[in-house]
């Protein structure tokens, strides 16, 4: 996969190097330029395309069990492979390692979830719709379909498409985030030791202009695309004018109400590792609390600034640490910013993360401590734009109704949760609240693989969410045959009225 720290292409099988643009991976904990990724150009996709497209006919014909197998042979491979899988999760992105592992599992729920296709595509079917007459309805794949994913979970998120889609008998071409695309490459790889046949699954590494060569491409039939909100909004637009099946996810910025009866120490520690886990770089982290009454927000802030202290920052492969670094060194300098902006414009910051003492070896890594605001208000851009950082603000409000407006209000609709031992309040607010996935006392309600992921408003464009029921929609399109066997007996004259059951 990888020579002299060059990682290039799969494409038809077989791993693909080439002259072109590339640019380094950073390992974030030290700093360090560690490796290079080829970025494709159109004709490299163009054969990533024409390879999936040469391999849909015979992928489409293998039954469904037999695609199945595939999956759950791969879902063996990726335990027996976890920890080098993780291993290089944390190497680029900078997660701690158990934190990658619970990404991957999550991943491998996906794979599980697809390894049920021939029970996902049995269809439906009518007997005798009409005299002697037989309808059903199938589930046929696509073609070819793409997918684009971005830095936060390498693993995962090209796990909640590529499986499903393959297990309904579309071929597959993934473009991954370029920041880390390692761990994402070795989980294709065991596919196709898996059994995947070669151009069932191709992925080109690269950026915006192999996202382009995607979209442009007639022969990709759909697109599942998950990333920022502008983003997403530009494939979605882009995508659709071409005539494609698209899905967009995007960003967030996901609030936590905590009611005055809420259980403050649960509410505490839920929120800590919803707020910091994974360094804030998660679409369903929490980055805002609306505490409902001062009393609610001191307790909380009490709890939170308590368990903050006992916080360890430091590379994501030392089982000490509960967060790593931040991706990027531009990353790192945007969410720097918002903190000084934050301050900028009024908010009070209780707990300065910027300033941290690091191990040694690591001063050049993207560390940046938490983050704690009090006092944040509407107004303010920490409020309303999405930091994707280790940065938590506090928002005060008088009632559960102020909150709710608030939420209502945001231009994002991820997730929410609400902390509280009052069920009609819990009822209300998962009952009326304008976002997609709705958590009563679970910080981080992402939908486990039989279910399926989507946020509301400008976290997400298109009617489909991702995996799951959502999922199997997405990648297949119905096709409805009503059939008639004529027999002597029922042999008719020709009838110019609309056919009924009258
Ligand atoms: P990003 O939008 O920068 O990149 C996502 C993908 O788009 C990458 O593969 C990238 O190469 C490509 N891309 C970037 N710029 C492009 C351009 N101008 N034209 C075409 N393609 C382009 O996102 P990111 O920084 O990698 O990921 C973080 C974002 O993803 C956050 O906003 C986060 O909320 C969001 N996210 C959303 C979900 C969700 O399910 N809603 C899940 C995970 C992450």
């Amino acid at each position: 996969m990888e020579t002299n720290n060059l990682i290039g292409h799969l494409i038809d099988g077989q791993d693909v190097y080439g002259t072109g643009r590339s640019q380094y991976v950073y390992n974030p904990a030290t700093g360090a330029a560690e490796k290079r990724v080829l970025l494709a150009d159109r004709q490299t996709v163009e054969a990533a395309i024409a390879s999936a497209q040469a391999a849909f006919p015979a992928w489409r014909n293998t039954p469904a069990l037999k695609r199945a197998r595939v999956m759950s042979n791969l879902k063996q491979l990726l335990e027996q492979h976890a920890d080098e899988i993780c291993q290089l999760i944390t190497a680029e992105h900078g997660k701690v390692l158990s934190d990658a592992m619970g990404e991957l599992q999550r991943g491998i729920e996906n794979i599980e979830y697809a390894s049920y296709a021939p029970e996902l595509l049995k269809g439906e079917h009518s007997k005798n719709a009409g005299p002697s007459i037989d309808s059903w309805s199938e589930m046929q794949p696509l073609g070819v379909v793409a997918g684009i994913t971005p830095f936060n979970f390498p693993a995962m998120v090209p796990l909640w498409m590529w499986p499903l889609a393959i297990a309904c008998g579309n071929t597959f071409v993934l473009k991954p985030s370029e920041r880390d695309p390692s761990s994402t490459l070795l989980i294709a790889r065991l596919a196709l030791e898996a059994g995947l046949p070669p151009g069932v699954l191709n992925v080109v590494n690269g950026d915006k202009e192999a996202v382009d060569a995607l979209l442009l491409d007639t022969r990709v039939q759909a697109v599942s695309f998950v990333g920022s909100t502008p983003i997403a909004q530009y494939i979605y637009a882009t995508g659709t004018a071409q005539g494609k099946r698209m899905q967009a996810l995007g960003g967030a910025k996901n609030h936590a109400v905590v009611m005055p009866d809420a259980d403050i120490p649960q509410a505490v520690s839920a929120l800590m590792g919803a707020a910091y886990g994974s360094c804030g770089e998660r679409c369903m982290a929490i980055p805002l609390l609306v505490a409902v009454g001062d009393a609610t927000a001191e307790a909380l802030i009490t709890g939170l600034r308590t368990e903050i202290a006992k916080m360890r920052v430091g590379p994501g492969d030392d089982a000490r640490s509960d967060m790593g670094p931040l991706v990027t060194r531009q990353h790192y300098d945007k969410v720097r910013a918002y903190v000084a902006n934050g301050v900028a414009e009024g908010a009070t910051l209780l707990v300065d993360g910027r300033e941290i003492e690091l191990p040694k070896g690591y001063e050049d890594g993207y560390y940046l401590g938490p983050c704690l605001f009090d006092h944040v208000t509407p107004n303010m851009r920490i409020y309303q734009e999405e930091i994707f950082g280790p940065v938590l603000g506090v928002v005060r409000v008088s009632s559960l109704q102020a909150a709710m407006d608030l939420i209502d209000a945001h231009e994002y609709g991820n997730g929410t949760c609400i902390f509280t031992r009052d069920g009609e309040a819990a009822r209300y607010f998962s009952d009326g609240i304008q976002v997609g996935m709705v958590g009563v006392n679970v910080p981080l309600p992402v939908p486990v693989a039989y279910h399926s992921f989507g946020g509301w408003k400008r976290s997400l464009f298109g009617d489909l969410g991702a995996y799951g029921p959502d999922g199997v929609r997405f990648y297949t399109r119905r096709k409805t045959i009503t059939q008639r066997w004529p027999s002597a007996g029922l042999r008719e004259a020709a009838v110019f009225s609309f056919p009924s059951n009258q």
